[in-house]
């Protein structure tokens, strides 16, 4: 649906706020993404991912490391904050999980190693936000770094799936990340880096004022269809009878026009699958450790 649609004529638009996440699982699949947003209580997920685990237990040492004092910042010292932090949630078992922390371990001093403790980012895990008469976009940022007169947003990743510079280029969350910290530090900031842990390696994009625009252009095509469906629950709910507690089936029969399935291999991670039949046709579901051997696994979400 247009944005158009959203208001009355001649009044104003109602404001979406959200964050690049929020927009993903609205293109990923609808029904994720009223179970994650709208339904409450929210259906009851699923057993924890190890990736997320590794994923969150890698982003805050990195986050520590950077928050120590510029002497204490040694690669010895990223690697106690790994195995200090270190979350165990999703594993196999204790073996498995030592296993994964020692690896992580590894693999945060091999990338500490190639910094320099003296180049002080501008923010560690900044909030930062903008907005457009259509839409408010908030996130986080893993690291923003200063290089000479402009911004670069850093966002680690520690899946296995190598990355290049066509993942920088598009992904509408590193766009959005970019717009925003121009807007709230004053500073033009046009590149983005993803910094892939286990490898080393950097991709990196350096858009143009046009290129950001067209990511913010696309954020509020989604945020108009999104809003347009948020209404649509809104409206449902005030004549259907909504899930009084978490223990009820979910009962997605009314919101199907609005919020339909999208069945994919994806659906093996979902993490409300076993409230979703056609997920569960599409995908068989996964032990909470297997996205550590996949050869291409789902990103662990942010922390
Ligand atoms: S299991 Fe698949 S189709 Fe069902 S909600 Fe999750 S992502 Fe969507």
């Amino acid at each position: 649906m247009a944005a158009e649609q959203l208001g009355f004529d001649g009044m104003p638009q109602r404001l979406y706020t959200c964050t690049p996440s929020r927009l993903n699982a609205w293109l990923d699949c609808p029904r994720r993404y009223r179970m994650t947003y709208l339904d409450r209580p929210s259906p009851p997920k699923g057993p924890p991912w190890a990736h997320n685990s590794l994923g969150a237990s890698v982003h805050n040492a990195l986050a520590s490391w950077w928050r120590l004092p510029e002497h204490e910042r040694t690669v010895e010292a990223a690697g106690t904050l790994v195995r200090r932090g270190w979350l165990t949630e999703g594993y196999r078992d204790a073996e498995q999980s030592a296993r994964w922390r020692e690896r992580a371990r590894e693999m945060v001093e091999r990338y500490v190693a190639h910094l320099d403790p003296t180049d002080e980012p501008l923010g560690v895990e900044r909030t930062v936000a903008t907005r457009t008469d259509r839409i408010a976009v908030s996130g986080r940022i893993d690291r923003l770094d200063v290089r000479g007169t402009e911004l670069v947003v850093v966002d680690y990743k520690t899946g296995r799936h190598v990355l290049t510079s066509d993942d920088a280029r598009g992904s509408l969350q590193l766009a959005l990340y970019a717009l925003a910290a121009a807007r709230v530090l004053r500073r033009p900031c046009r590149r983005v880096e993803l910094h892939h842990l286990p490898t080393g390696e950097v991709a990196a994009w350096e858009h143009t004022d046009e290129s950001l625009q067209r990511h913010l252009r696309r954020a509020e095509q989604i945020a108009a269809e999104a809003a347009a469906a948020d209404q649509g629950y809104r409206d449902l709910a005030h004549r259907s009878a909504t899930r009084a507690n978490p223990a009820d089936p979910v009962d997605h029969t009314p919101y199907n026009g609005l919020f339909p399935p999208r069945p994919s291999a994806l659906c093996s991670w979902c993490d409300f699958a076993r409230h979703c039949p056609e997920g569960q046709a599409a995908a068989p579901r996964k032990d909470p450790w297997a996205a550590l051997a996949e050869p291409n696994p789902p990103e662990p979400e942010a922390p």
